[in-house]
């Protein structure tokens, strides 16, 4: 019998592996990945942006979560050498319509706690020569790391403290009794007297499988990049970011330095058709039949569709994706925009048609499941933890 199992062995599974294992250092932990490895999904398939809580409503979890994160990170990152930079970020206008909506986002980081800075067009010339804008905000705590490389550096320290972690172990069925979980997975039925589960772009399903209707299900929203040429390694000294729609869930194409060096351009937000497909082309009959069936997508799809059919047009068009970013960047060409692979994000959606907002979790009586962790929660990693942690404390004190 196992103290308590974590299902998933991205970023958040492992750091709340390790730190209920720091929690509870005498107890029996296991993770649970079906892949061969760890950060094989979202947590190594994104931006690598240590967010600095521009975006997010002030109050709530991603605000919070977000701001202690920036700072967790950097230090888990220092203490486990684990290279980070904080380049700082700039969110640039290129119209009046875009300042205005600056406007509102300059109230937001006010709100939220945020050092920032308000560059005129000379002033945003003066440090980004290759970028063109009316006026944009400069955030200097915003930074860049390999979330791959944190979540193996957690996966190691959860190790090093006793706990133990079995990859290519799929979980296939869930069974919550009165004294412990039971967990049938590809190779063996193991009991746990806890579980926690961080399936990502599976959380519904996996909540599902304990009997329990968590009131959404998972949409996923492909996230296609593209690289820059070597010689452009230095075209932006910071992250760049277009000013979002305020009607748009996700942040816009942006320019983000890598921690290797390397500049990309994106994501963009596509409907993708299996959840975990990376390729244009990838389809699963499954997850196609469980969106189209959900009352709650489809209304999503047709609230969004311009903008939809808009992103869904620059996926297969690439003109069309350059556009948006030679808005602030003219110098970059056609040529330049080199294959990079994408990510997938898992975006919850209830059941009336909304994208849910803030980080959601659903617990039961002896389990603790992440049901929406989007972006930023991998900046958000340890305080999800340490959050998911406090909630394990509290039903073993029952
Ligand atoms: C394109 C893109 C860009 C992003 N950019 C940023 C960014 O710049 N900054 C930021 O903070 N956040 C960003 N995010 C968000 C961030 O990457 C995710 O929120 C975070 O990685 C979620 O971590 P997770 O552990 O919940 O999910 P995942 O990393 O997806 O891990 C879930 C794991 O559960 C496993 N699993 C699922 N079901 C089962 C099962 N039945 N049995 C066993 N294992 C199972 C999966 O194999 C997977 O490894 C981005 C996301 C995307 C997709």
């Amino acid at each position: 019998m196992w103290d308590f199992i974590i299902i998933g062995g991205g970023i958040l599974g492992m750091s709340t592996a390790m730190q209920l294992q720091q929690t509870y250092p005498d107890k029996r932990l296991l993770v649970l990945e079906k892949e061969s490895g760890p950060a094989q999904h979202q947590s190594g398939h994104n931006s690598g942006v240590i967010h600095a809580g521009v975006y997010y409503t002030p109050g709530s979890l991603k605000a919070r979560f977000c701001l202690e994160g920036n700072r967790a990170t950097r230090a888990f990152c220092d203490q486990h050498g684990v290279d980070y930079s904080i380049c700082g970020k700039l969110l640039v206008a290129t119209d009046a319509l875009e300042i205005q909506r600056m406007q509102a986002l300059w109230e937001r980081t006010a709100a939220n706690g945020l050092e920032r800075e308000w560059l005129s067009a000379e002033a945003l010339k003066e440090r980004e020569p290759n970028i063109r804008g009316e006026a944009a905000i400069y955030v200097p705590s915003s930074g860049i790391v390999d979330y791959a490389q944190v979540t193996r550096a957690m996966a190691a320290e959860f190790e090093r403290l006793g706990g133990k972690i079995r990859y290519g172990v799929e979980v296939k069925g869930l069974v919550e009794r009165r004294a412990e979980v039971v967990v049938t997975t590809s190779s063996d039925t193991l009991s746990s007297r806890y579980l926690v589960t961080c399936a990502g772009l599976m959380a519904d399903r996996v909540i599902r499988m304990l009997g329990q209707k968590p009131g959404f299900t998972i949409c996923p929203f492909r996230g296609e990049y593209y690289l820059l040429p070597e010689q452009h390694n230095h075209i932006v000294n910071h992250l760049i970011y277009p000013i979002p729609d305020p009607g748009m869930p996700f942040l816009g194409v942006h320019l983000t330095r890598m921690i290797d060096g390397r500049v990309t351009v994106g994501p963009n937000a596509v409907l993708a058709l299996k959840r975990e497909g990376y390729r244009k082309q990838d389809m699963s009959l499954r997850d196609i039949g469980q969106m189209l069936s959900h009352p709650g997508i489809l209304k999503v799809l047709g609230k969004h569709l311009k903008p939809g059919i808009g992103e869904m047009k620059n996926s297969f068009y690439k003109r069309g994706y350059l556009e948006l970013v030679r808005k602030y960047c003219p110098d970059i060409n056609i040529d330049d925009l080199q294959p990079y692979p994408a990510g997938v994000r898992a975006q919850a959606v209830s059941r009336d048609g909304k994208l849910v907002d803030d980080f959601l979790f659903v617990n039961t009586r002896r389990t603790v499941n992440v049901g929406n962790a989007p972006s930023p929660a991998a900046t958000s990693a340890l305080p999800i933890g340490a959050h998911i942690t406090q909630q394990v404390v509290a039903l073993l004190s029952h």
